[in-house]
């Protein structure tokens, strides 16, 4: 019988989850948690079954990317907040795509609000609290040291575009803008760059495609908000094209 490794000691609490080891070394149990924080955990707060629909959407969306060729860390959900992980090395880089503009682009470029940017723009943010996450470029990589290959940096870039082009249609089917969305990347046991952490209402904005009404973590640093409902019908947009 091929069972399910047993979840053993906390290797590192974030934010949004916590990472357990297994007694299989070479894989791990992503907890997604109910917290929620924003603005650099400056605000914080918790809905209770967030945790779980960010677990579930999150493991169906690795599954969608998995069945375009785009290789993750995801192994399969075990129960509605577990994911069993490969393990990998985080690479600290947020990498952030971006089809229309909203958030800190807006902010810092003072584009309005809402407009569809002319092509999708892919950023990297310095993954590092005490800094606030700063925008860097490859130049800031390999200063870093992040980052010594270019060819790696060239691979971030060309897999989150193909995710931008797998995820953007999808939820184009079911009504939904996809906005922009954070990703992160991590090396496995065999030194190869795949794709990490999750993908959910916590790292996408996604916006009704009719209405513009905001189905994702705005609602909550925006205080608009019935944050679980939005959360729920993203799911339910996923399950039922
Ligand atoms: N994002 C994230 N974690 C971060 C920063 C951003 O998941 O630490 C996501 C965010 O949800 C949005 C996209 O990345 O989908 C772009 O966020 P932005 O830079 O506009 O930052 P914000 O407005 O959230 O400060």
């Amino acid at each position: 019988m091929n069972q399910s490794p047993q979840k053993q000691s906390l290797l590192y609490e974030g934010k949004g989850k916590k990472l357990f080891a297994t007694t299989d070394e070479g894989q791990v149990i992503a907890e997604f948690k109910d917290d929620l924080t924003a603005f650099n955990a400056q605000k914080r707060s918790s809905e209770s079954g967030k945790g779980a629909l960010n677990c579930v959407i999150s493991s169906l969306l690795f599954e969608l990317l998995g069945k375009h060729g785009i290789k993750s860390h995801y192994i399969k959900m075990l129960d509605e907040n577990n994911m069993l992980c490969q393990k990998v090395q985080i690479i600290p880089i947020e990498v952030v795509v971006r089809n229309i503009a909203t958030g800190s682009l807006s902010k810092r470029l003072g584009i309005e609000d809402g407009v569809v940017l002319p092509f999708t723009l892919v950023e990297f943010y310095y993954k590092d609290d005490a800094l606030g996450d700063p925008i860097i470029n490859d130049e800031h990589c390999k200063i870093l040291g992040i980052i010594n290959d270019e060819r790696d940096l060239e691979h971030l870039r060309q897999e989150a575009r193909k995710i931008n082009d797998i995820l953007r249609a999808f939820f184009d089917d079911r009504g939904l803008k996809l906005v922009d969305f954070k990703l992160e990347f991590g090396r496995n046991a065999q030194g190869e760059i795949i794709l990490a952490d999750e993908i959910s209402p916590d790292s996408c904005r996604f916006w009704d495609k009719q209405t513009n009404k905001k189905l994702d973590k705005d609602r909550f640093r925006q205080d608009l908000g019935d944050l679980k409902s939005a959360y729920a019908e993203v799911l339910q947009r996923i399950q039922t094209p």
